[in-house]
């Protein structure tokens, strides 16, 4: 039997949280050692020769994979957290979904001044996730020095408007 790729553990669950919505449910891939091990490893590689003093993790994934990157790269972690969950004072970026709009927040203490920062997800749909965690790094004085994802749905547009912004965006599979 041929060798399982990352892509193979992750599975589609049609009509979530909406009909017409398929879902990349990557809670399969977390599941299983080979996978997760494989998954952390390949979201490394390409910043493997770079300076990364601190990983940003975006809710709710975000934080599975950036715990991991962190500890692999024997550097800090910082949680991008949905309005009103974090405790101490934040900064809070506004951006627009599909129907309205949803608030980020960061600690406003989380990163200093000139640290070079890696931001981790599971997906890249239209971007307006990531766009709001790279714009709270940079509002704190933070370098991105990339933006790393499972999965990159490209025809959702998400990447070209990273790239836009002068990114460097990575991901793993579409
Ligand atoms: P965006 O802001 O790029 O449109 O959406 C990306 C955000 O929504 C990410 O934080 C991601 O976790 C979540 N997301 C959207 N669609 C999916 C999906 O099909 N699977 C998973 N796992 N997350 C999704």
């Amino acid at each position: 039997m041929a060798r399982k790729t990352l892509r193979d553990y992750i599975r589609t669950i049609p009509d979530f949280p909406h009909e017409g919505i398929m879902f990349r449910d990557v809670t399969t891939l977390f599941a299983d050692p080979r996978g997760f091990r494989m998954c952390i490893d390949q979201l490394l590689h390409p910043f493997a020769d770079q300076r990364i003093d601190k990983v940003v993790g975006l809710e709710a994934r975000g934080f599975i994979l950036g715990g991991a990157v962190a500890h692999q790269l024997s550097v800090g972690f910082v949680p991008i957290r949905k309005k009103g969950k974090l405790p101490a004072a934040t900064l809070s970026q506004e951006y627009q979904l599909e129907y309205g709009s949803a608030t980020m927040e960061v600690h406003d203490d989380a990163i200093l001044e000139g640290e070079r920062i890696l931001i981790v997800d599971d997906l890249l749909a239209t971007g307006g996730t990531a766009e709001a965690g790279i714009k709270l790094v940079e509002r704190l004085g933070g370098v991105v020095t990339g933006c790393a994802f499972i999965v990159d749905l490209p025809d959702l547009g998400g990447r070209k408007r990273l790239e836009d912004m002068g990114m460097t965006v990575e991901a793993l599979c579409a």
